[in-house]
């Protein structure tokens, strides 16, 4: 069955996965989604004793149907090697009762390493497909882990530059060090004075402007995102919670259908939105917890029925969760408004217009799938050191705020279904606030003297990503407003 993609925001023509991967963003403004979403056709039996490359084809192969067998095994087997530092590619890792699913064993030690690593080649292989002879300019927007795994991606890819805005004062030193060390002739890093949501307003704002788009065709340019607003990043995404699936069924931690649970730590809604999908492909997932931090929008939607971005922006020790509108949304929205593209268009232009907009009571009876909660900065960091004291395991900081939203839900309902945790980020990406939790007293310490001061506390080698930045120079140093975005695109592209 052939699967289109068509826009959230109007009933335009359906395009080819190809060509919306190529796009990233409909010439609406709106997101592509699947005109319907594809049920698995193996069983759970027969995904359980396949590898994680062999359950990403399977899952990929529904959602991207203009792809040729032999071009997705390629992207596939490109992607998905010894840029990873674990064969299984993501590992199951069983703590205090919860499974923690971790997507760091990347390139740049956070789960966008699962979607970005196959990216560049999908799109190259898009880009061939529909014979586009432009050199395509990836713009992105990061809260500091999808720049770094974007650029990771498509350093020295030919027919492509990339440029990575980030908010100058909102990521982790490890990240901020991780991205103005970038190789690559085709790599730009551009530091805002904004927050995320500055920064992703602008990407959005430079794709939908008509004027820039024809200068840049004229200059043999043509624009395309890594953000996840691509469905060429969701897509990827679905498949680790199939690979989980499939290995606590292997492990025999499950029966064959039983159901489970899944927590993710949530920003842009991206990594939720890829586990709904799985779950409305037929994965037995009972309920979707969605984990925020003090930016806790999600959570008072989920409370209230109404998305209300209109409060102060929180820096957090959890920065890749800290935006106020979280794209990928509109794409649940758009579903619980029955596929109602004009209904879907009007929340999003009050969103943009007022800050805020409000679902239906029916859209909200939905939304049973779904469960919010936050944690606080305290609770974070309470949590991940209990988990440490108890276990030795040491997690991250975006995965902190879901283990205590997991602890907070177990508490409030009893439910004792078996639940994967999203392990988004190795501790080492975010190792001074992880310090603070596990081991305060070193606080003296220097950014990478506290890396090897947690190396031995947890007894987890120091990856690779960090040792490759200790000694790097500082390639990238220019800082500029929100606003001025666009003259710095134009800059670097010289047009
Ligand atoms: C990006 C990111 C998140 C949030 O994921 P979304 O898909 O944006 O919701 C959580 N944790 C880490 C470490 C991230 O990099």
């Amino acid at each position: 069955m052939e699967i289109l993609y068509k826009s959230t925001r109007s009933n335009n023509q359906p395009v080819t996965a190809s060509r919306a991967i190529l796009q990233g963003l409909s010439e609406d403004g709106g997101l592509f989604v699947p005109t319907t979403i594809p049920r698995f056709d193996v069983s759970v039996d027969q995904l359980a004793h396949m590898s994680y490359q062999e359950v990403a084809y399977e899952v990929m192969k529904l959602f991207l149907t203009d792809f040729t067998e032999e071009e997705l095994k390629h992207c596939i087997n490109s992607a998905y090697d010894e840029k990873f530092d674990t064969k299984e590619i993501a590992p199951l890792v069983k703590k205090d009762g919860a499974y923690y699913l971790e997507l760091f064993h990347g390139a740049t030690i956070a789960f966008k390493d699962m979607a970005l690593s196959i990216l560049p080649h999908l799109m190259t292989t898009a880009a061939r497909k529909n014979n586009v002879k432009n050199e395509i300019v990836i713009l992105t927007a990061t809260s500091g882990d999808t720049g770094k795994a974007a650029m990771a991606g498509f350093a020295d890819v030919p027919g492509t530059k990339i440029i990575v805005f980030y908010p100058k004062d909102g990521v982790s030193p490890i990240q901020e060090k991780q991205m103005v060390t970038q190789k690559g002739d085709n790599t730009y890093v551009v530091a805002i004075r904004g927050n995320f949501d500055d920064a992703q307003n602008m990407v959005k704002k430079i794709f939908n402007d008509k004027e820039m788009a024809e200068e840049l065709a004229g200059a043999g340019f043509q624009f395309s995102s890594a953000n996840s607003i691509n469905i060429g990043r969701l897509v990827p995404q679905i498949a680790y919670y199939v690979y989980a699936y499939a290995t606590m069924c292997r492990t025999g931690q499950i029966e064959e259908c039983e159901k489970i649970n899944v927590v993710v730590p949530t920003g842009n809604f991206g990594n939720i939105l890829a586990a709904y999908y799985a779950k409305n492909m037929g994965l037995p997932i009972e309920k979707l917890i969605c984990a925020s931090n003090d930016n806790k929008v999600l959570y008072d939607f989920f409370q209230t029925g109404e998305y209300n971005r209109n409060r102060d922006f929180i820096l957090t020790t959890s920065p890749s969760m800290d935006i106020l509108i979280s794209s990928n949304l509109e794409r649940l929205i758009y579903r619980l408004a029955g596929g109602d593209a004009m209904k879907n268009k009007e929340m999003m232009e009050e969103l943009v217009k007022d800050g805020k907009y409000e679902i239906t009571e029916e859209m909200r009876q939905a939304l049973a799938d779904f469960y919010g909660n936050y944690a606080s900065e305290e609770e974070n960091r309470a949590e991940i050191r209990r988990v440490y004291k108890d276990t030795g395991y040491v997690m991250d900081t975006h995965t902190g705020v879901a283990s205590a939203v997991y602890q907070k839900y177990v508490e409030q309902t009893g439910d004792t279904t078996k639940t994967v945790i999203a392990s988004t980020a190795s501790p080492y990406k975010f190792t001074r606030s992880v310090m603070d939790a596990v081991a305060p007293e070193y606080d003296a310490l220097s950014d990478f003297e506290q890396v090897d001061k947690l190396c031995e506390l947890s007894g987890v080698a120091v990856p690779r990503a960090i040792e490759d930045i200790r000694n790097a120079k500082v390639l990238h140093d220019t800082v500029v407003d929100a606003d001025k975005m666009p003259e710095a695109v134009k800059n670097i592209l010289g047009i």
